[in-house]
């Protein structure tokens, strides 16, 4: 049953003031809140990760190769593959438009 005392009372990493109830140091304007630092962080994760699948998804080795194989059948599925590789990054695509609108509201 202890009531806890909530302190924000943040110590600016650049210069040291102790700076309460605010997310930027009221001396040098560094930016000190956790909260903020973790979102950005995070952010800046889940573009990477936007960005490492898209170049995955790009990659049109496989499919290509199978289209431009002699053979009809590889043929064919070089196509599926192919139309299926362009469905996803139309996904991955609209996933990213749809957290850059989230981030932004
Ligand atoms: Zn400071």
């Amino acid at each position: 049953m202890n009531k806890l005392k909530t302190s924000s009372n943040i110590k600016c990493k650049e210069c040291g003031v102790f700076t309460e109830n605010a997310d930027y140091c009221k001396n040098c304007g560094a930016l000190i809140s956790h909260k903020i630092e973790r979102e950005l962080r995070e952010t800046a994760f889940k573009k990477e990760q936007i960005e490492e699948a898209k170049r995955a998804l790009e990659n049109p080795n496989l499919p290509t190769r199978l289209m431009q194989h002699p053979f009809f059948l590889y043929k064919i599925i070089g196509w599926i593959l192919h139309s299926v590789f362009l469905i996803i990054s139309a996904i991955g695509a609209l996933l990213a438009w749809f957290i850059a609108m989230v981030a932004a509201g």
